[in-house]
């Protein structure tokens, strides 16, 4: 890209986006940014990238890009119990857009000042279209949430309605058609703009013993999170939190498969062992969000589905019906 093309690009667009955070000594502009953590804490550090046709599909928005580009670093920082705060942004971009720009810069922006999080520099070059952001949260020394620490007995839970995204993403392939359009936006949104669970993670420190957030599907993330803690899992499918919409968009039966192996959720999987159930359900009961027990920690390895139909194994090539 050229240097001037460059220079006014960043400077419109991302020098001062998202949040004004007091431990940024140094922001966009020069070589490199410098930030302030505060003592006595750890930095949970992460970052995920979206390209074209990979990701995401040629036809997607800006305003979409620009939030998901962010929604899912943060839901990887908040599945960290971590608190995010900031983040650098790698562009790769085919031609200079400036609405697109605009509207991308816009989204990211809205999204990162909900969650305090500031832009703190990047790289900006030309070719294919691709965006990774590098997002660093922070969590009191060892108190991060790891998929490893569950244990046989530990409840459960999800956040949201797994499903809902997985849906959303067939809808914009073509390959789902729903009737009703309110549901079918209702999904499409749950796919163009997750909701990272950043307020649960962090309320979950202390309460959870693993955490995972779904970005693969529900049934393939909680086999990461069991073989990290050396155990199993067992669900049972009727207390799957399936939404409104995607029931009445594909019925039950399509609905928990979808919520089981769709992905892109970004919802929070996580486990609470039973001496701290108490604990958990005054957190519920004191606002702590959306989230739903699904299941228990078993020592068997492996993630089983129980159903009215049976028994589903979970592989990884989805779901395996055997009675
Ligand atoms: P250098 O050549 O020293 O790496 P650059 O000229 O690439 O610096 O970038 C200048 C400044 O702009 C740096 O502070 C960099 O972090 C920031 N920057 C570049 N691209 C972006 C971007 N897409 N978003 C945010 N900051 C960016
Ligand atoms: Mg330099």
């Amino acid at each position: 890209m050229n240097a001037s093309g460059e220079f006014d690009i960043i400077a419109r667009y991302f020098a001062r986006l998202g949040a004004n955070r007091a431990d940024v000594r140094l922001g966009v502009g020069d070589d490199a940014a410098i930030v302030m953590p505060p003592p006595s804490r750890e930095l949970v550090i992460t970052t995920d990238s979206l390209v074209e046709g990979v990701h995401f599909l040629p036809n997607a928005s800006a305003t979409s890009l620009g939030h998901r580009a962010f929604a899912v670093n943060l839901s990887d920082v908040a599945a960290m119990g971590a608190e995010p705060a900031w983040a650098l942004l790698s562009l790769t971009l085919p031609r200079i857009d400036e609405p697109w720009l605009a509207e991308f810069a816009r989204a990211a922006g809205d999204l990162c000042r909900r969650h305090d999080v500031a832009l703190v520099g990047g790289n900006t070059t030309r070719g294919p279209l691709s965006i990774t952001v590098t997002l660093t949260g922070i969590v009191p020394i060892g108190m991060a949430l790891e998929r490893r620490g569950g244990q046989p007995g530990d409840a459960v839970f999800v956040t949201g309605s797994p499903g809902d995204a997985a849906a959303g993403l067939a809808l914009e392939q073509g390959r789902l058609h729903v009737t009703d359009p309110m549901s079918a936006q209702i999904l499409r949104d749950r796919f163009l703009f997750p909701t990272p669970r950043c307020d649960v993670g962090i309320a979950l420190r202390g309460l959870a013993s693993a955490c995972i957030d779904v970005s693969d599907g529900l049934g393939g993330d909680l086999e990461k999170l069991c073989a990290a803690s050396g155990c199993g899992a067992e669900l049972d499918a009727t207390s799957l939190p399936v939404s409104e919409a995607l029931l009445g968009a594909v019925g039950r039966e399509l609905a928990r498969e979808y919520a089981l192996t769709g992905g892109e959720d970004y919802e929070l999987l996580f486990t609470v062992p039973l001496a701290r159930l108490g604990a958990m359900t005054h957190a519920i009961a004191r606002g702590l969000g959306p989230v739903t027990r699904i299941g228990s920690l078993v020592a068997h390895a492996g993630v089983r589905v129980f159903s009215r139909s049976g028994v589903m194994q979970f592989s990884r090539a989805g779901f395996d019906h055997f009675v």
